[in-house]
């Protein structure tokens, strides 16, 4: 039977070991690291997860602050209030909750967030620095993955991993931060034949793709690890993973349940992202952070 990587539990260390980074910039320069979240239309699920972020950096000690903008706002308006925020000394970490309204560029508005402020690490200076193996601002959920396979204390040198979902906020970097360890990636996607005989030669698993259970149990490898980042509603309305989590269980050595799994973990590093970036800009040598 699996031992359960807890999500809740490994965040929380991570967010004290913040709350540390914090009290001594603020010792250092004077003033709080801060992240100012921008927020367009009225989405319930978004306001939730913007409001979690600013309190979750007041909860650090940080500055959180949500900028809230009408759904009809134009896409120059938007700009502005990114060039706005990117040119304040006080604003560490920009972010623009996604998705945006159908009639506003993405790609425009998050090419505008300045790339040492873009603790989402979205923007194609940090996507690219992550390729070419140089320090960047990674985006969250992978890392907290990696901060999740470390606290397990997996050995991926050499490792088979694979990684199902190729999308650039999780599959693509989770695959360059596995092969940046040593590890031997598979990229999977919608279009990879005989997924189960691949994930059954693995030796880590993260799913990534939003279907519930579609991994099953016996394509696990007995003892691999099992890192689910799938959100999904079930239809009793709870949320369940892309992993068929009792089946693959029995074999795991490892896994990752949902929710309090990799959700905790993606928050926390969005703050660990922020005091990255303040004592970056700082010109202050990075804190070490290792779980
Ligand atoms: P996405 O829709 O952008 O990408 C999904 C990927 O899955 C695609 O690359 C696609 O090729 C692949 N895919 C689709 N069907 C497949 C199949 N049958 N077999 C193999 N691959 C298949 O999604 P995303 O933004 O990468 O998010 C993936 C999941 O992770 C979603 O459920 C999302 O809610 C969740 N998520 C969780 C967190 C977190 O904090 N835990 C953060 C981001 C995303």
């Amino acid at each position: 039977m699996a031992q359960i990587l807890d999500g809740k539990a490994i965040a929380a260390d991570l967010r004290s070991r913040v709350a540390v980074g914090v009290r001594d910039f603020v010792a250092r320069r004077g003033r709080r690291p801060g992240l100012d979240v921008v927020i367009v239309g009225d989405d319930p699920a978004s306001q939730v997860y913007v409001r979690n972020k600013a309190k979750a950096c007041e909860e650090v000690g940080m500055r959180g602050e949500v900028h809230r903008r009408p759904g009809d706002i134009t896409q120059a308006e938007l700009l502005a209030l990114v060039h706005s925020l990117c040119a304040r000394d006080d604003v560490d970490g920009v972010l623009v909750q996604l998705p945006l309204p159908k009639h506003l560029d993405e790609t425009a508005v998050l090419d505008a967030i300045d790339p040492r402020r873009d603790v989402d690490g979205f923007h194609p200076m940090n996507a690219g620095a992550l390729l070419s193996g140089r320090p960047a601002l990674v985006p969250c959920t992978p890392l907290g993955c990696m901060r999740m396979l470390d606290h397990a204390k997996v050995s991926l040198d050499g490792a088979r991993a694979i990684v199902i979902g190729r999308s650039n906020i999780v599959g693509k970097p989770a695959g360059l931060l596995l092969l940046a360890r040593n590890a031997t990636v598979t990229l999977a996607h919608s279009r990879t034949r005989d997924l189960a005989a691949r994930c059954a030669e693995s030796d880590v698993v993260v799913a990534a793709v939003g279907r519930a259970g579609l991994v099953r149990g016996d394509w696990i490898k007995p003892g691999a690890v099992v890192l689910d980042v799938g959100i999904n509603r079930g239809a009793d309305g709870k949320l369940v993973g892309d992993v068929a989590y009792d089946e693959a269980a029995e074999r795991a050595s490892w896994i990752t349940p949902v929710p309090g799994g990799v959700g905790p973990m993606t928050i926390a590093c969005l703050l660990e992202n922020t005091l990255r970036a303040a004592w970056m800009r700082a010109g202050l040598p990075l804190p070490e952070l290792p779980l």
